[in-house]
């Protein structure tokens, strides 16, 4: 066991299973031994690869993404440059260089990160070759010039509630001790109430509902409302999705066991964008998408990014040509990650997204 799964084990013999959400914001987000807090999960050597990490044509084109919703939007003056779990800060880093070649774009003010790591800070205040200010959530952003942001696999680390069907209702998703003292998952013994069920569900089928997940769209949506602007989602799970277990546990590459890993591995669930973008419609902002990564690059232009990119350093081409396969490709990241757009309601339909049918 783990020294996270060593406490946790404690406080569960004290006070009962806990819910499925609980551990992973532990196994994630925990002072001592929380993953996020202690580990460097980025890149080759660490335990995953993400989009931006990839290839630097990533963040520029996010970059070009924002620059076209902040001219379609009348090139207000100021805007409120931000981020959600910007990791290392390479995708802002690539943004602002391709913001920096938009004419007029507003670069004056600070770039606004949002990241509960320190560790994770501090390299992102050494990578964003401009002044940063860092908040702890969404709250704390400046409302007083449009919004302009960006989340790349932030959504999927929020924690999630899981619902088991089981014939007589959902039973919430709970980890417990077995004989032995081993950390379990097992089901709350009497069902949830007021669960939506879109599809009559058959026994087994698991509903995954992330609270966090919503109230951060919730309250982006209310945002983009008042104070304008857009916002772009990107990360991995289904458009519409029916019962499954999503929750996984990642680490060197490799997908690894929930339970004995707990603070060791990165723990993420799929988004469900349906969820994020119902709660930020609710809130009062219009939704786009989502659409595939693949399509939403292409879109704005990763081909010829590519190509010239590759003519500048024909070296480098054959690194460059993978990478835009890896970002874009169905069997790659182009279908399983998607993009979701949300926007004031005065924003025009943004680049590469369609009008909702
Ligand atoms: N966007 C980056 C990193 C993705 S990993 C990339 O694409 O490479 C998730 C990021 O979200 C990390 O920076 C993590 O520390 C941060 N994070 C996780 N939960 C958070 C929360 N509740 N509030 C703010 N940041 C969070």
């Amino acid at each position: 066991m783990t020294p996270l799964g060593r406490s946790l084990a404690e406080r569960i013999a004290l006070a009962g299973p806990l819910p499925v959400s609980i551990v992973m914001e532990e196994a994630l987000a925990h002072h001592a031994h929380g993953y996020y807090m202690t580990r460097e999960p980025f890149g080759a050597a660490g335990d995953f690869v993400t989009a931006p990490e990839i290839s630097q044509m990533f963040g520029e084109l996010v970059g070009l993404w924002l620059a076209a919703v902040w001219d379609s939007i009348g090139r207000p003056a100021r805007v409120v440059l931000a981020e959600l779990g910007p990791g290392r800060g390479t995708l802002m880093a690539d943004a602002l260089r391709a913001l920096a070649k938009v004419p007029g774009f507003p670069l004056a003010g600070p770039v606004h990160l949002v990241e509960t790591s320190e560790r994770l800070r501090a390299i992102q205040a050494a990578t964003v070759k401009a002044p940063v200010r860092h908040h702890d959530r969404l709250a704390g952003l400046p409302d007083d010039a449009p919004l302009l942001l960006v989340a790349n696999e932030f959504f999927d680390a929020l924690p999630i509630r899981q619902f088991v069907w089981t014939g007589r209702g959902f039973h919430e998703r709970m980890v417990g001790l077995d004989d032995a003292g081993a950390l379990i998952f097992g089901l709350a013994p009497e069902p949830a109430a007021g669960l939506p069920a879109h599809v009559p569900p058959t026994p087994g089928d698991v509903l995954e509902w992330s609270p966090a997940g919503v109230a951060v769209a919730s309250e982006l949506g209310a945002r983009l409302a008042a104070q304008g602007g857009a916002a772009l989602a990107i990360d991995y799970g289904a458009a519409h999705r029916g019962f499954s277990d999503t929750l996984q546990a990642v680490a060197r590459h490799a997908y690894a066991d929930v339970l004995t890993t707990l603070g060791e591995a990165d723990l993420t669930a799929h988004v469900n964008f349906a969820h994020l973008a119902a709660a930020a419609t609710a809130a009062g902002a219009r939704a786009y998408g989502p659409i595939g990564q693949g399509e939403l690059l292409a879109r704005l232009g990763i081909g010829q990014r590519a190509a010239r990119l590759a003519a500048a350093n024909p070296a480098a081409a054959p690194s460059i040509e993978a990478a835009l396969r890896r970002l874009t490709a169905d069997d790659q990241m182009g279908s399983l990650f998607k993009a979701l757009a949300l926007c004031a309601p005065g924003v025009p339909l943004p680049p590469a997204f369609e009008a909702a049918p």
